[in-house]
C-alpha cells in the first residue's frame, strides 16, 4: 500500500488512542474491561484502509494473512480463546470499546450515546456530555474521507464508498 495511505491511518490511530486514553483516566474506576472480556468482538465492522493496513501490520509476525470470505462465523476471526490476537494494530472502531461514545442523531438535532452496560451499571445517559464522552463523529469523518481516497486510488472506484466489512467474515 502507498506509504502516504498508512503513514495517514497510524497517525489516524494515534490520535484516536490518545483521546481514549484520556477518557479511560477519566473513567478508570468503573471500567472493567480486561483479557477475557470478550463480548465486544462480535460482528464490527471496518472499512477497506483498515483491512490493508492490518494485512500490511502483520506481515512477518508469523499470522495468517486473511481474505474476505462470505462464511459468517460469529466472532471477530482475530479472537481466540477471549484474547485479541493483533492487539496492537487492532481496527479504530475497536479501540474505542468500553468507552461512552457520542454520535450525533440521523436528525442531526441531538446526540446519541454509545456505552457499554457491564462497564457502567446503572449510570443515568443523561450524565454524558462532550466533556467526559468521546466526540465520534471528527474521527470517523477523518477516517471517511481517508478511506475514500485510498478506494478510489487501488479499487478504482470498483468499491462503493461506504463498503465496510465484517471482522467475522475474514478467513485464513
Ligand atoms: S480485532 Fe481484536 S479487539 Fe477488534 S473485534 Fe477482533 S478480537 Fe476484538
Amino acid at each position: 500500500m502507498d506509504d502516504i495511505f498508512l503513514g495517514s491511518y497510524y497517525n489516524l490511530r494515534d490520535e484516536l488512542d490518545k483521546a481514549c486514553e484520556k477518557f479511560t483516566s477519566m473513567h478508570i474506576s468503573q471500567l472493567e474491561c480486561k483479557k477475557g472480556c470478550d463480548s465486544c468482538c462480535e460482528s464490527l465492522n471496518i472499512f477497506p484502509i483498515e483491512f490493508y493496513a492490518l494485512q500490511e501490520e502483520l506481515v512477518g509476525k508469523n499470522l495468517p494473512k486473511f481474505k474476505w470470505s462470505q462464511k459468517f462465523g460469529k466472532s471477530c476471526r482475530f479472537l481466540k480463546n477471549g484474547e485479541c490476537q493483533i492487539y496492537n494494530s487492532r481496527p479504530i472502531i475497536c479501540r474505542t470499546q468500553g468507552l461512552p461514545l457520542l454520535y450525533e442523531n440521523k436528525t442531526g438535532t441531538g446526540y446519541e450515546l454509545s456505552v457499554c452496560k457491564l462497564n457502567f451499571k446503572g449510570v443515568k445517559v443523561d450524565t454524558f456530555t462532550m466533556d467526559n464522552a468521546l466526540f465520534m463523529p471528527p474521527m470517523n469523518s477523518k477516517l471517511f474521507l481517508l478511506n475514500q481516497a485510498f478506494v478510489s486510488k487501488f479499487t478504482h472506484k470498483k468499491i462503493d464508498h461506504f463498503k465496510r466489512f465484517k471482522l467475522n467474515t475474514l478467513l485464513k
